[in-house]
């Protein structure tokens, strides 16, 4: 994906950010603190800019001499994201579909992870090897969620037929896995494949092992849910079945007041499903 930026000046420009879908990609427009008007067009290769902006909805009016810079915009995500003496950090280690609008959030996300792994490696060397896994399996997770998002996005478009958007858009990341909502009085049970181990977790500034739930449909292994700890929310429905309302009653300590909504996230994430 390449990515064709320029820079309006001059009067009656736009307020606001703008973004519109085009047959050969998108286009994206915000103002700037210096007064100026910034339009990206991410398109597959090198094109006519101010063609392609002409021909839009929300971008035909502009007008004041621009220059216009290109960027490489691909998506991609390093093999390797640590080891004994690397920690890549940021776009170092992946950048995502500039749709996602999320790499600065990512990056950020990332360096703390990797000042808590480091502490960790530093200071309690023993757990340095659950320190590299966390931190490699959190940045696996953020490029899959990613992905799959932007796939979903692509996939909604009205040009979802046209090549920039098929290449990117993959319906199948739109079918729900669970029906939107469970009967109150179903059998519900763990999805199979899902499990309940030792996962590594941040605990203050530390990487510990805790005892999370890991599973095939899971970008990545979790320890809480809705601020409590997951697995003994689990523990009752590990071996068989159970109603709904049955085990929303056995988590009335543990969750007072948001057992629907613990249950809800659950149900949503996969790692309970239909029993029978
Ligand atoms: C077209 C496009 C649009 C985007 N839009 C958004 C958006 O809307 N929202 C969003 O959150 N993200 C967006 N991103 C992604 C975002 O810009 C990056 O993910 C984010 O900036 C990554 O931060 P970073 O610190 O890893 O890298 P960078 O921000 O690239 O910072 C790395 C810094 O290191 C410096 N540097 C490089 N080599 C050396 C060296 N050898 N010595 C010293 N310094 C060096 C560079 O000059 C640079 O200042 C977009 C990306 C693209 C390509």
């Amino acid at each position: 994906m390449l990515a064709m930026r320029g820079t309006w000046r001059g009067a009656g420009l736009p307020r606001q950010a703008r973004v519109e879908a085009i047959e050969e990609g998108w286009l994206w427009g915000s103002p700037m603190p210096d007064d100026s008007y910034s339009v990206i067009a991410c398109v597959e290769s090198q094109a006519d800019y101010f063609a392609l902006l002409r021909r839009s909805a929300l971008f035909c009016d502009l007008r004041g001499a621009t220059t216009v810079h290109t960027c490489d915009a691909t998506t991609y995500a390093a093999d390797i994201v640590c080891d004994d003496r690397l920690l890549r950090v940021g776009d170092a280690s992946h950048s995502l579909d500039p749709l996602s609008s999320s790499g600065v959030h990512s990056a950020m996300q990332a360096a703390l992870h990797a000042s808590i792994v480091i502490n960790t490696i530093l200071r309690r060397p023993g757990r340095a090897a659950a320190a590299l896994r966390f931190y490699a399996d959190a940045q696996r997770a953020a490029v899959a969620e990613h992905a799959a998002w932007t796939r979903r996005f692509y996939a909604e478009s009205r040009w979802r037929d046209a090549p920039f958007w098929r290449k990117r858009g993959n319906p199948a990341t739109m079918q729900p896995g669970n029906p939107a909502t469970c009967d109150s009085n179903a059998n519900v049970m763990l999805s199979p494949g899902a499990s309940i181990n030792d996962v590594p977790c941040v605990i203050g500034d530390f990487v510990e092992l805790r005892p999370g739930v890991a599973g095939p449909a899971l970008p990545r292994p979790f320890v809480w849910i809705g601020g409590v700890p997951a697995a003994p929310l689990l523990r009752p429905i590990e071996r068989a079945p159970m109603r709904r309302n049955a085990l929303l009653a056995s988590w009335s300590k543990m969750t007072p007041g948001r057992e629907a909504a613990v249950f809800d996230a659950l149900w949503h994430a996969g790692v309970l499903v239909a029993a029978g």
